[in-house]
C-alpha cells in the first residue's frame, strides 16, 4: 500500500497505460480520479475499480481545452477534497511523413499532448502549494528525447514537456511538488495499432529484451514516481523502453 490515502488524477485513465495505471494505483490504496474525453470507457473503468473495493470516479474532460479542464478540476476537489499525484498521462497521434504533415494535425497533436499538460498541471496546482505537497509525472516518450520518422508533432509535444517538467521543478521544487516525466518506448497500447507488424518486429529487435514494453511496465514506474520513495527525485525523464538502442 504506497499510496494509501492519496488522491491521484489520472488523465486518459479510461484506456491504454492510464486505465492500468489506475487500478495499480488503486490496489496501492489511492483514490482515483480518471479523467478522459472517453466517456463510455471511462464510465466503465471506474465501475470496474468499485467492484474491486476502490474509491474511484470518471470525470469527463479534453484536456486541450482549458476551460473544461478547469470545471473538471472544480469537481474533482469538490469530491476528493485534495490532490496529492497528478498523472498527465493522455495522449493522441498524428503520424506523417514531415512534408504530407498536415498543420491541423500537427496542432492537434501539440493541443493534446503539450497543452493539455500545461492546463491540467495549471488547474490542480494552486490546491498541490497549498497542501505543500504534491506529485507530477508527466508523460514524454523516446521520440521527445531522440526524435522519430513520422512523428513531427509527437516528437516536438513530447520534447516540450520534458522542457515542462524540468521548468516545473525548479520553479515549485522549494514548495514540497516534485515534477518527474516517464519516457516510455514501444507499448501495447491502441496507440501502436497501426504499426505494421514487420516494423514491429524490428523494434523488437532493436531491444534488448526482445519484446515491446506493457502498459504495466510503464503504470510500475508511474508509481515509483508518485511514491514517497521518489521524494529527492525532481524533474527526471526516466525512460522505460527495456533499453532500446537508439
Ligand atoms: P491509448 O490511446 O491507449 O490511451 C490514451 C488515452 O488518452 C485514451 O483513453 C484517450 O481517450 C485519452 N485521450 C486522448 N486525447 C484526450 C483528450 N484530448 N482529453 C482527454 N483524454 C484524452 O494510449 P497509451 O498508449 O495508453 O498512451 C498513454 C500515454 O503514453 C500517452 O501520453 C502516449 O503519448 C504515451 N506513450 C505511449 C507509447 C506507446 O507506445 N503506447 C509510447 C510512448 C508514450
Amino acid at each position: 500500500m504506497r499510496l494509501q490515502y492519496k488522491t491521484v488524477v489520472i488523465t486518459g485513465g479510461a484506456n491504454g497505460i492510464g486505465a492500468v495505471a489506475a487500478k495499480l494505483f488503486g490496489k496501492n490504496g489511492a483514490q482515483i480520479a480518471i479523467v478522459d474525453f472517453d466517456k463510455k470507457a471511462g464510465e466503465a473503468k471506474a465501475q470496474q475499480l468499485h467492484e474491486l473495493g476502490i474509491e474511484a470516479a470518471f470525470f469527463q474532460a479534453d484536456v486541450s481545452d482549458s476551460e473544461n479542464v478547469k470545471e473538471m478540476a472544480t469537481k474533482v476537489i469538490e469530491q476528493f477534497g485534495k490532490v496529492d499525484i497528478l498523472i498527465n498521462n493522455a495522449g493522441i497521434t498524428k503520424d506523417a511523413m514531415m512534408l504530407k504533415l498536415e498543420v491541423d494535425d500537427f496542432k492537434r497533436v501539440i493541443d493534446v499532448n503539450l497543452t493539455g499538460v500545461f492546463n491540467c498541471t495549471q488547474a490542480f496546482l494552486p490546491t498541490m502549494l497549498s497542501q505543500g505537497k504534491g506529485k507530477i509525472i508527466n508523460t514524454s516518450s523516446i521520440a521527445g528525447t531522440g526524435g522519430n520518422i513520422g512523428q513531427t508533432n509527437y516528437a516536438a509535444a513530447k520534447a516540450g514537456v520534458i522542457g515542462m517538467t524540468r521548468t516545473w521543478a525548479k520553479e515549485f521544487g522549494r514548495q514540497g511538488i516534485n515534477v518527474n516525466a516517464v519516457a516510455p518506448g514501444f507499448i501495447e497500447t491502441d496507440m501502436i495499432d497501426t504499426i505494421p507488424e514487420k516494423i514491429l518486429g524490428q523494434i523488437k529487435m532493436m531491444t534488448p529484451y526482445t519484446r515491446l514494453g506493457t502498459p504495466e511496465d510503464v503504470a510500475n514506474a508511474y508509481l515509483f514516481l508518485a511514491s514517497d520513495e521518489s521524494d529527492f527525485i525532481n524533474g527526471t525523464v526516466l525512460e522505460v523502453d527495456g533499453g532500446m538502442l537508439k
